[in-house]
């Protein structure tokens, strides 16, 4: 065991080497870089593959499990011991099962498929498009069948994601989600609109600098294991428990736009943070899901840091930061922080109306996943989708079909872990407000504590010990669910909005 787990740390310390090169190339290094970043990226990731496919990690996992069968041969396991087994078994079978031809013509064609995309999209050019999306999913459906799966092609693909999950389990779960949110919107949309005035202001970008490092440490990020930086597109990215980074995005004109991001990153990385020293490098030292890190990020970002109890706190210290917005009543702010306004492009979108863009792409992409709709249709089916669900449609494809990256990396089977995201961060936090009765009396204080440890005990420690929705049902005694977080939403809108 001890040979195997050396192994695994090496593995992971070559993937940490990658990371810092991807951090630098998202935030410090010079353009002209690239090119050779990204030889020097691609060699490290091939050695990464050999290490994590090669004889002597093979040699050492089948002493504790046959690598065809995945039955275990020592039957002297642990629990924690035969699940970090299973995991490393999993992960290299999956590895394993696509042949080298296979992931050549797929990193191939996601190359060019990526620069079709970003000159389509700038273009409106579906057309140009439509052709590589084609091979994409006949790509996929291969894959998906060197993956194997019991009911749907599509399963194949969320597992990477949402380990677990499938296809009709979550038409399940968003079957509950959609009347009571479509009606929410509608009702939202007939509502009065909030005064947003005092948002429309230039804000100083350092100020907005030094009061988000502000929050993010009084969260509970651990500064001395953590830093920010600034890049295009906010991101977090961990290369260890004790060194995990963040970036968030600052524009004059967007005050929330940097703020919400650095407690977004902020909650992903407390996760990082949180999860599992020990058991580092090996799968148990990992998050447990995509899903479940955007759990984290989703919860301190919206259900604490768009709270009116977060605001009581936190809108003086911003008012020391911005003199400008002295005369904002803290009911007023809390309500321009909340509106709900439905947007055409995913990324814009509030808490609310998020889930409802995921929705489109989750039928979409199950759909092109069936078979059961012809690519060139795309554009057609995602416009009447936006009326059905927003009562708005896109003047163009750019903002529309084309909008996301995903399906251009052949990331299809992502989507639907945003929208778990909510719904495993609601019904976390029921579960939160349960344990902690003092919660928001501590939040309005700027005490969050409590909070913290409470998910570092309950949900980063376990690593990737269960699979998502097992972990859900072991911190909340009951299975996954759409109505926590529908009754959040209902609760929190019918008051903001005066439904
Ligand atoms: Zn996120």
């Amino acid at each position: 065991m001890k040979q195997l787990k050396e192994i695994l740390l090496n593995i992971r310390k070559l993937a940490s080497a990658e990371s810092v090169l991807h951090w630098d190339m998202e935030t410090y290094m010079p353009e002209g870089g690239g090119e050779y970043r990204g030889d020097v990226m691609a060699y490290l990731s091939l050695l990464t593959h050999q290490m994590a496919t090669g004889a002597a990690l093979r040699d050492e996992l089948s002493r504790h499990i046959d690598l065809k069968s995945g039955e275990f041969v020592n039957i002297t396991l642990s629990e924690t011991d035969k699940r970090m087994i299973y995991l490393t078994w999993k992960d290299l079978k999956k590895q394993l099962v696509l042949p080298d031809a296979f992931v050549e013509e797929m990193s191939k064609h996601v190359s060019a498929t990526q620069q079709v995309w970003t000159k389509a999209r700038k273009n409106n050019d579906f057309t140009a498009f439509a052709p590589y999306l084609e091979k994409m999913i006949a790509l996929k459906k291969r894959e998906a069948e060197y993956y194997g799966y019991e009911e749907n092609p599509y399963d194949a693909l969320l597992d990477g994601f949402e380990p677990g999950m499938t296809t009709t389990r979550v038409d399940t779960l968003f079957g509950g989600l959609k009347p009571r949110l479509v009606s929410l919107v509608e009702r939202i949309g007939n509502a009065a609109p909030i005064d947003d005035t005092p948002l429309r202001q230039s804000f100083d970008t350092k100020e907005q600098w030094a009061f988000g490092l502000k929050i993010a440490n009084a969260i509970g990020l651990d500064m001395t294991r953590a830093r920010q930086d600034v890049s295009a597109h906010p991101f977090t990215i961990g290369f260890h428990p004790d060194d995990v980074r963040i970036t968030t995005r600052l524009n004059d004109k967007m005050l929330l736009s940097g703020l919400f991001s650095t407690i977004h990153e902020g909650g992903h990385a407390m996760y990082e943070q949180g999860l599992p020293k020990h058991h580092f490098g090996t799968p148990l030292g990992e998050a447990a899901s995509f899903g479940i890190h955007e759990s984290q990020s989703r919860l301190w970002e919206n259900m604490i840091g768009r709270s009116r109890e977060f605001w009581d706190y936190a809108l003086p210290i911003l008012k020391t930061h911005f003199p400008q917005l002295e005369k904002v009543a803290p009911e007023d702010w809390y309500r321009m922080i909340n509106i709900v306004k439905p947007s055409l492009i995913r990324v814009e979108a509030d808490e609310v109306t998020y889930s409802l863009h995921i929705m489109l792409r989750f039928d979409i992409e199950s759909m092109m996943m069936n078979g059961t709709v012809k690519v060139m249709d795309l554009p057609g089916i995602w416009n009447e989708k936006m009326k059905e669900y927003f009562g708005i449609t896109p003047a163009n494809d750019g903002d529309g079909v084309l909008q996301d990256v995903h399906w251009s990396f052949g990331g299809i089977g992502y989507f639907p872990s945003y929208a778990m995201g909510n719904l495993y961060g609601a019904q976390i936090m029921e579960r939160v407000e349960k344990d902690i009765p003092g919660l928001w009396a501590g939040v309005r204080e700027g005490k969050f504590e409590a909070l913290k440890t409470w998910l570092n005990r309950n949900v980063h420690e376990h690593g990737r010990y269960y699979d998502p929705e097992k972990l859900i049902e072991t911190i909340s005694g009951a299975p996954l669910s759409a109505d926590p977080f529908m009754n959040y939403l209902e609760k929190k809108y019918t008051e903001i909005y005066r439904l």
